[in-house]
């Protein structure tokens, strides 16, 4: 371990949707635990501002907050750049920006809908890795993917979704593969289910807000909803520690996956293609 306990001192990290949720854990980690310095960005510049700042004060890494909308092949380009002006390199690229839209079948998700959740959701993450891997082959640093357990195991009514996950996790084994020879490893935390304002937001959409949190809860052999501190330590764990890992998919769940649950969608065996 680094000086003073730090374990990622002095190394460079850009952050996607740092400013809030799983993102925001991650920035915290960071700054905190790593002595890292932290670029990160998001659309929502007052969240960020007041994350840099806190950050900032609190050390003993340091954080700079970008505004950057990850659709915008430009705005994530600006990141890079300007880390790469600031710092002089980039040690660890955390692509986390996303979204999950209200339950949607398949007959109620337009093709534009289709398209633009894997652009924000997808797209975004090959861009970044694009342009931050001239840098990350550099320093022989690496890529953490934020993906999501239903990439593997599926998810009702979010066949866009479950998509772009399944896309990360097959985006990390492919670079993890391509990046070896460079030294850069690439690897996915797939959350099951942690507390954040898109869980939040989620649920107050639903219309049964308290069942929804209750059902997320249960879903996890732990009994509770993971929290974006747990979802950071797994970060930082995977950038400074996992120096052996490359292409694995980090599940970040109480234990969502395991075990048979009634899951028959079946309702009558008598006239199920009815
Ligand atoms: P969140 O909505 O709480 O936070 C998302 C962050 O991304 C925010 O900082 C937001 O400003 C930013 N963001 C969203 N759209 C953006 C855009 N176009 N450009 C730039 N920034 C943008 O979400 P979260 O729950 O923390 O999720 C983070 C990631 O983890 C997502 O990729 C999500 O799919 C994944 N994930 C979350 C869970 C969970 O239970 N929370 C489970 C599985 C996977």
């Amino acid at each position: 371990m680094a000086e003073g306990g730090l374990r990622y001192k002095d190394k460079v990290v850009i952050v996607t949707g740092g400013s809030k949720g799983i993102g925001e854990g991650a920035v915290r980690a960071f700054v905190k635990d790593g002595g890292s310095k932290v670029v990160f960005c998001s659309r929502g510049e007052e969240a960020g501002k007041k994350l840099e700042s806190e950050m900032n004060t609190s050390g003993p890494g340091e954080a700079l907050f970008i505004p950057c909308d990850v659709t915008k092949e430009e705005d994530i380009r600006n990141v890079i750049d300007k880390t790469v002006e600031k710092y002089g390199r980039i040690d660890c690229l955390i692509n986390n920006a996303g979204m999950h839209p209200p339950e949607q079948t398949i007959d109620d998700t337009s093709v534009d809908e289709f398209r633009s959740l894997l652009n924000l959701n997808l797209v975004s993450y090959f861009i970044a890795s694009k342009f931050a891997l001239p840098h990350l082959r550099k320093t022989q640093g690496n890529i953490i993917n934020m993906s999501s357990l239903v990439g593997i195991i599926g998810q009702t009514n979010a066949c866009a979704y479950v998509t772009t996950k399944g896309g990360i996790t097959s985006l990390t084994r492919a670079l993890a593969v391509d990046e070896a020879k460079y030294g850069v490893r690439v690897n996915t935390v797939s959350p099951g289910n942690i507390w954040t304002p898109m869980w939040d937001g989620l649920s107050k959409a639903s219309g049964n807000p308290e069942a929804m949190v209750k059902g997320g809860e249960e879903a996890q052999l732990l009994g509770r909803m993971g929290t974006i501190e747990e979802a950071g330590k797994v970060c930082l764990f995977l950038a400074a520690e996992a120096t052996f890992s490359t292409g694995t998919d980090m599940l970040l769940s109480g234990g969502a996956e395991l075990n048979y649950g009634r899951k028959t969608r079946l309702v009558e065996k008598t006239n199920i293609y009815e």
